[in-house]
């Protein structure tokens, strides 16, 4: 649909641009570039206003005049196909044994209800494979508290386990199986950039829920009412065929800026890439977000361990690159002058082929954070202290992510040198100096940082570590401190000297049990008095009484 538009300066304050298009009764302000119209619309610009964005820039958030996330366009019915036939295909019985109660009891109750957003995006994305089921995200158009109340006193298979009434949200759990998200569908508003959304209405239709949502392919509303219909208001179906995700309006990434991780995480995962204007207005908060964007340091790590922590894969390298080479690490701190330099990025971008092979070897060991904790090293490893301090404190690291981070950076210049002397015949006490009390991250970081120069060596490493975890981690001395002492080693730095030649003497072999390590510290006690009744007597002679 062709609108006027009424022509400004790119760099108009965006104040100043709205009330051009009030004064003209404008719909679009926009202005020419590269033999394109890029156009603002008047509600977007008012939204920014309210935001306190004023005087920031119109290009902020001008798109392409054609683009479809101009206001209004979002906002029609595009698309509804029936998966009612094939529900049992793509879901396990007991969810759609759910989903037919769930229809039942809301015809008692009189409201409408969706699943909404990840689950019925990886349905159509997936159609050749079942999925499984655990949380599942539920609209209702309506009261979700009250109709999640209804549903556990009407059935024995639902019980509310958590509910939110400032949110309006519950959290109910069917039988053992299956935790189900209810809210009810709203309008949000954003007081300023990065803040929490506020609510401003409840219980709307559908149609209006989906415009807070990030991405058209997680708009897609699954309906329970009329069991397998699937509705898209925002084009969702054909982004998901082309492998496109757009965002569903032009102040998203202003609104939530961690939208911008959320999208790096899609991509990542599906393979997919940024529609033409969702990756405009991307670059654009970058250009402009610095100006305004100072909060949200724990969305957005939670946003970051998402993309970071994705699965590995060749495309998800190539997200990565775009996260350093556009500045996107700029979302840790929107106000830092730190750019990494070419072999920092080609280092970040490089992780992707080496990791895999590290994690799947390490796989009985490492928890789920595993991958986001090397990468952090990685981000963190050649930033200037303050920066790094900043940073960790932005985005609310726990200890031990600051201290993996802190131990990499340290670690990095020398891990060339210090795994270099371990080869294939080391001994077991070497290696077991090498590894004793070095955390995991920590190692998958330095192992890394090895396969990038001599990736023989990183497997040599590897297996000599694999080989310490099964062999000589939980190795214990029969002896303790006390025990020296009680055989006569006089308490101080000499005991523990003793019990480390003690345990090299057990990971040879030589001292199998309790007798044997008697028998060792023994025989050192009696070579240390020889040596120091020789070292006080250099002929042997006994001195004279
Ligand atoms: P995943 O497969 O990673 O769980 P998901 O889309 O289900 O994907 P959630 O983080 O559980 O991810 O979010 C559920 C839904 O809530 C999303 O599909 C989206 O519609 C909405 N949502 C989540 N985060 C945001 C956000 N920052 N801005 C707008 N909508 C969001």
């Amino acid at each position: 649909m062709q609108h006027p538009v009424t022509p400004a300066d790119p760099q108009l304050p965006i104040a100043e641009a709205l009330q051009l298009a009030v004064s003209k009764k404008a719909d679009l302000v926009g202005f020419e570039r590269d033999q394109k119209r890029l156009v603002a619309h008047r509600d977007d610009l008012s939204k920014m206003n309210a935001m306190g964005l004023s005087s920031l820039p119109l290009e902020c958030i001008a798109v392409p005049e054609s683009s479809p996330l101009l206001h209004g366009e979002r906002t029609r019915l595009n698309q509804s196909e029936d998966y009612s036939r094939r529900l049992t295909a793509y879901f396990p019985v007991y969810f759609v044994a759910a989903l037919y109660e769930l229809q039942s009891l809301m015809q008692r109750f009189s409201v409408k209800a969706f699943v909404i957003g990840g689950i019925t995006r990886d349905l159509l994305l997936f159609k050749e494979k079942r999925l499984t089921v655990k949380d599942v995200d539920m609209t209702v158009e309506g009261d979700a508290l009250a109709f999640a109340a209804f549903l556990t006193e009407n059935s024995r298979n639902f019980t509310v386990e958590e509910q939110f009434p400032e949110f309006g949200t519950a959290k109910v759990r069917y039988k053992d199986s299956l935790m189900f998200d209810f809210a009810s569908t709203r309008q949000e508003i954003y007081p300023h950039c990065g803040a929490l959304p506020v609510v401003v209405n409840r219980g709307v239709p559908l149609v209006n829920d989906i415009i807070r949502r990030d991405f058209t392919v997680n708009a897609l509303a699954f309906s329970i009412h009329e069991l397998g219909h699937v509705l898209d208001y925002a084009n969702g179906f054909q982004d998901i065929q082309t492998r496109h995700l757009r965002v569903l309006h032009p102040v998203s990434f202003f609104e939530d800026p961690s939208r911008i991780l959320r999208a790096m995480k899609f991509c990542a995962r599906f393979d997919f890439e940024l529609g033409e204007e969702t990756a405009l207005l991307l670059e654009n908060f970058l250009e402009y977000g610095g100006q305004c964007y100072k909060g949200g340091g724990e969305r957005i790590k939670q946003e970051l361990k998402g993309f970071l922590a994705a699965a590995e894969s060749q495309c998800k390298s190539q997200w990565i690159r775009f996260f350093i080479e556009k500045e996107c690490y700029r979302l840790l701190n929107m106000e830092t002058a730190y750019r990494p330099g070419a072999e920092t990025i080609e280092r970040l971008s490089g992780v992707c082929a080496i990791l895999p092979e590290i994690e799947s070897a390490l796989s009985n060991y490492v928890d789920k954070d595993f991958l986001f904790d090397v990468y952090l090293c990685f981000l963190c490893a050649d930033m200037p202290e303050d920066e790094f301090q900043k940073t960790t404190q932005r985005l609310g690291l726990t200890r031990h992510e600051r201290e993996f981070a802190e131990h990499f950076r340290r670690l990095k210049p020398h891990v060339v040198e210090r795994f270099g002397t371990l080869h294939d015949f080391s001994s077991a006490a070497e290696i077991y100096d090498l590894f004793h009390g070095i955390p995991f991250v920590t190692l998958g970081a330095c192992l890394v940082e090895l396969g990038f120069s001599n990736p023989k060596h990183m497997r040599t490493v590897l297996e000599a570590f694999l080989k310490y975890k099964r062999k000589w981690e939980k190795l214990r001395l029969e002896l303790d401190g006390n025990d020296l002492i009680n055989l006569g080693i006089p308490k101080g730095k000499q005991i523990g000297k003793l019990l480390d030649q003690l345990l090299h003497a057990k990971l040879a072999g030589q001292v199998p049990d309790r007798l044997d390590e008697i028998q060792y510290v023994q025989n050192q006690l009696g070579f240390e008095a020889e040596t120091q009744s020789a070292e006080s007597s250099p002929t042997g002679e006994q001195p004279p009484c």
